[in-house]
């Protein structure tokens, strides 16, 4: 085996959302919990109805557990009854890529980090929940940490 090994001149062609935490894969095995590895970074999904953000109508930002990023607020939030927190839209555009994802037999669109590009759930359209967008962004709790609103604004001064 040679060290000199050909390797393509021509990257692949690159997403256009950067990627600007990178770690290996040991690096995530050690600061994610199992539970937390296995649905951020190898697409997992929590059982129905046994996260920790379900029911929550806390205000506040839902970060991305495994980099810190901001990706949903509670404003978004709504009671979807599908066993798994549920946003009609991300906190922003671009805090979220998605990706095709035809496992299962089915097309369903994944949801992931732009920042660190760990796996948090999927979105689904159309389905008549009576939202803003007719979206329903069906998000793993394990994926996500609230940092509750009290905790950076004074009470009374929501909006
Ligand atoms: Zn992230």
């Amino acid at each position: 085996m040679s060290i000199f090994s050909n390797k393509p001149k021509v990257a692949p062609v690159a997403s256009p959302v950067q990627v600007t935490v990178e770690k290996t894969d040991e690096q995530w095995r050690e600061e994610l919990s199992p539970d937390e590895y296995r649905v951020l970074r190898q697409s997992g999904t929590e059982r129905p109805y046994t996260g920790e953000y379900v029911d929550t109508h806390t205000k506040g930002v839902y970060q991305c557990r495994a980099c810190g990023a901001e990706l949903f607020t509670s404003r978004e939030k709504f009671d979807s009854h599908c066993g798994w927190p549920s946003f009609w839209a991300p906190l922003a555009d671009g805090t979220v890529r998605y990706i095709h994802d035809r496992a299962l037999g089915m097309e369903r669109i994944e949801v992931r980090c732009a920042a660190c590009d760990s796996h948090l759930g999927h979105v689904f359209e159309g389905e008549g929940y009576g939202t803003p967008t007719d979206q329903r962004y069906c998000i793993n709790s394990v994926s996500l940490k609230l940092v509750p609103a009290d905790e950076a604004t004074p009470p009374g001064t929501e909006d």
